[in-house]
């Protein structure tokens, strides 16, 4: 046995590292934590958890996953569940976080999890793992869902929004480096999306000098090409959804640039693309010499004002498009992010996405194609999975195999008819139990 007895196995992928090296980070840290031992793989397997049950006595077996990966996620704990000996199982405790467990803990309870969180979980966690690791009542850690008697979901309230300022955003430690989070949390209400679900409306900023502290170190490390996640780029450090704090972001890419040995820094890229009511020449005139990259994301979701209005974007076609311009005028390519099969779209409506898609590629943007998938906790969660219509299936696939849309958008269409299937068929699935295969 290691002196440790406890462990905590983040079983992470290339998709969803970007939120846990926070949390990895954060226990880390944690002097209340020292007892416990972190294990960080990817792709855990049965016969994994099976060897690490020699070294430890309890594990902590801890997911994070979207709506697209339910069916790898229900496959491996039915695997785990069936596998793994009465005593393994019993030993083992399964926890849950992200955008999915956040907004469906129902189905991921189901799923054989004892546990989902909610929301951003740096404070939860390690009040969660203190609590187990001293064998205190781990169910009145905070914002925690949980099934009583196998059928009623229960839950705690969520803990306040914490301070960016207060945790880490790389793990120096397990080299875990991903684009910098610079901003959490939107003020707009996109039906759509999950962003608001997960972080609330509140938006909050890491500081200017924090980051530049930070690249600082990474220079010094050979990370040399920063990016950056943001649900809006050109909001960084503004107090509310629409405006634009230009001293805020000139301060932060002033600092980085001027940092000696600094090469690319990439700023209105993904992950963190822009806004449209945010764009203006003066600002893109002033960062074009600090930023490396000359594409800049940019969300415009339907060419239909009517759909626009229903998925309330905040935005109409036209202030979409001039703000696009914009970005063309002054030497960038933007790359615009469209959803086909929203709900409420009919033929028409996804006839002028189409229309306003050949206008942007004839003006040299490069569109890329998304599938609406319902997500849960979104306003759209209840929404009827709708297939793409044929007559704009065949013109999106004529523009693609141009090479005028990005995205596997093919893909995506039966990651979303797969998932919105699981989501109807787990409402009937009695969860999985420790006592079923034993
Ligand atoms: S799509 Fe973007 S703007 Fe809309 S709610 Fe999500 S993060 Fe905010």
């Amino acid at each position: 046995m290691s002196t440790n007895s406890v462990a905590i196995v983040f079983d992470i992928r290339k998709k969803n590292f970007y939120s846990l090296t926070s949390l990895i980070a954060t226990i880390d840290g944690d002097t209340n934590l020292k007892a416990l031992d972190q294990i960080i793989t990817g792709d855990l397997s049965s016969n994994d958890i099976k060897s690490l049950l020699k070294k430890y006595t309890k594990l902590i077996i801890a997911y994070s996953f979207r709506t697209s990966q339910l069916e790898e996620i229900y496959t491996k704990m039915k695997t785990f569940y069936s596998s793994l000996s009465t005593d393994e199982i019993h030993r083992v405790t399964f926890i849950a976080g992200g955008s999915h467990p956040t907004g469906d803990p129902l189905t991921t309870l189901k799923f054989g999890f004892d546990f989902s969180f909610i929301g951003e979980a740096e404070y939860s966690l390690p009040f969660f793992l203190k609590s187990f690791l001293e064998k205190e009542d781990i169910y009145e850690t905070p914002g925690i869902t949980f099934l009583e008697n196998e059928i009623s979901l229960s839950s705690t309230s969520r803990p306040l929004p914490i301070n960016l300022d207060d945790y880490p955003f790389l793990s120096k430690k397990r080299k875990l480096y991903p684009p910098l989070e610079i901003t959490r949390g939107c003020g707009f209400a996109c039906a759509f999306c999950q962003v608001p679900m997960l972080f609330k409306h509140r938006i909050r900023h890491r500081s200017p000098e924090i980051i530049i502290e930070l690249v600082k170190w990474m220079v010094t490390e050979k990370l040399n090409d920063i990016r950056f996640i943001t649900p809006n780029s050109f909001g960084y450090m503004s107090k509310s959804a629409r405006s634009v704090n230009q001293e805020g972001i000139m301060h932060l890419l002033e600092g980085i640039r001027s940092i000696k040995g600094i090469r690319n820094i990439f700023y209105g890229t993904f992950p963190g693309e822009v806004r449209p009511e945010t764009v203006s020449e003066e600002l893109l005139t002033k960062i074009k010499p600090l930023i490396t990259n000359r594409r800049i994301s940019i969300g415009l979701q339907s060419g239909s004002n009517k759909v626009l209005r229903e998925i309330r974007r905040g935005h109409t076609v036209e202030e979409a498009v001039s703000a696009i311009d914009i970005l063309l005028a002054s030497g960038f390519t933007p790359i615009v992010d469209i959803i086909v099969g929203l709900p409420g779209a009919t033929e028409d409506d996804e006839e002028q996405t189409i229309q306003v898609i050949e206008d942007l590629v004839q003006k040299q943007a490069i569109i890329r194609a998304h599938v609406f998938m319902p997500l849960p906790g979104t306003a759209l969660e209840d929404s009827i999975y709708q297939p793409i219509f044929p007559e704009i299936r065949k013109k999106l696939g004529r523009l693609s195999t141009i090479g005028k849309i990005e995205g596997n958008w093919n893909q995506q269409e039966l990651y979303a008819k797969r998932a919105w299937e699981m989501i109807q068929d787990m409402q009937s699935v009695s969860p999985l139990s420790r006592e079923d295969n034993h």
